[in-house]
């Protein structure tokens, strides 16, 4: 079956990339789109794929630092301001800054593992994020055990069942693939199912942090390829209700891009999207790790604008064409290099690591 949608947005995003490149050359820059805040490491729950505790940030912005940044944000003509973390519930102030966000314009939403919403609370989130994303990897034994806590999936449930209930605009359910969960795929699509989310995010986990050191928790060949074929079938099955979504982050999938993902792969550091730190200095995503090589500047320090005008050289000016297995590579129009991160350590694009094309 042909996947039309795909189809469009691959042609419309062609368009985006030419102009925007062209607008580059010339000197003028879109602001983004999208604005991530990874706004502190400190989480309540502890996942075998995560290392967000063992990163310790020893600042977070304060309050003010952030509302200033939105006051710029809008004034920049962004449109979207989501947070993630860490637990981003766990900071206090939470629910001011977002109030503050949407009473100034902009789109916001929120990524939880939602063990701190309850009846109280949720009301006040439903009205404050647009759309909210509830981590669940499995059901109930396998959640649990992923996640390090023994009530963690019944409180995820609840959120979803509440953020339901108080009208919340998009619910998301995201789920990280790896070899203790893959054999529950189906029941956990089930379970998504009967939550009457809007959309289910299939990601795979990176060879990156806690999972660069215990291949256990990595999918090998035989099983990404199932993931692949399940998302498929599921897509499929389900035919949009939930919408299903193949994350970005293993980058360019070969044949199987056009099959498991509604849009086509593409990076959106440094076009479309960028994200803030704890500490201020702006990364392109929340998955880079916080090392030199991904720092653009500090919030802190300088206007956000300038740091995105700027900034973000490497993926304006195709760096990647550097390498030179990119450069001869058949994909490279649709593929631009794929994920940024997997190409630290020289960790293979998706389409070599998993032989995607045979
Ligand atoms: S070689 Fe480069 S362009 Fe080709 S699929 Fe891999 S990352 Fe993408
Ligand atoms: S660097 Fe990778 S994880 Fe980050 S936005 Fe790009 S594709 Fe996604």
């Amino acid at each position: 079956m042909i996947n039309h949608h795909y189809y469009f947005s691959k042609v419309r995003l062609q368009l985006f990339y030419k102009s925007f490149l062209f607008s580059y050359k010339k000197g003028s820059i879109l602001p983004p789109k999208y604005v991530i805040w990874d706004c502190t490491r400190r989480c309540n729950l502890d996942c075998k794929h995560c290392g967000a505790k063992n990163k310790t940030y020893h600042t977070e912005l304060s309050t003010k630092q952030v509302k200033k940044l939105i006051k710029e944000l809008v004034d920049y003509k962004v449109e979207y301001f989501t947070v993630t973390g860490g637990e981003p519930l766990i900071r206090k102030d939470l629910i001011e800054i977002f109030s503050y966000a949407k009473s100034n314009g902009l789109k916001t939403g929120l990524a939880t593992n939602g063990f701190l919403v309850n009846n109280k609370n949720c009301k006040k989130i439903a009205e404050v994020f647009d759309s909210v994303q509830v981590s669940l990897d499995g059901t109930e034994s396998i959640h649990n055990n992923i996640r390090g806590n023994p009530l963690a999936f019944q409180k995820a449930v609840n959120t979803i069942k509440l953020l339901r209930k108080y009208s919340c605009k998009q619910i998301t359910v995201s789920s990280v693939f790896n070899p203790l969960n893959l054999n529950d795929f189906q029941n956990l699509a089930s379970l998504v199912k009967k939550l009457h989310v809007d959309i289910w995010k299939i990601i795979s986990v990176m060879p990156i942090g806690k999972i660069s050191t215990d291949k256990s928790l990595y999918l090998d060949r035989k099983e990404f390829l199932r993931l692949l074929n399940l998302t498929n079938k599921y897509k499929k099955r389900y035919r949009g209700k939930p919408r299903i979504e193949f994350g970005e982050n293993l980058g360019y999938l070969g044949k199987y891009d056009s099959s498991v993902r509604s849009e086509p792969f593409f990076c959106p550091v440094g076009f479309l999207s960028c994200c803030i730190g704890t500490n201020g200095i702006v990364r392109g995503c929340p998955e880079q790790p916080d090392i030199d090589s991904f720092q653009e500047g500090n919030i802190l320090e300088n206007n956000f604008s300038e740091i995105w005008e700027k900034g973000f050289k490497k993926y304006r000016e195709l760096y990647y064409l550097r390498d030179s297995k990119c450069r001869k590579c058949k994909h490279r129009k649709e593929c631009r290099g794929g994920c940024w991160v997997m190409r630290l350590d020289k960790i293979q694009c998706s389409t070599s690591r998993y032989s995607l094309n045979s």
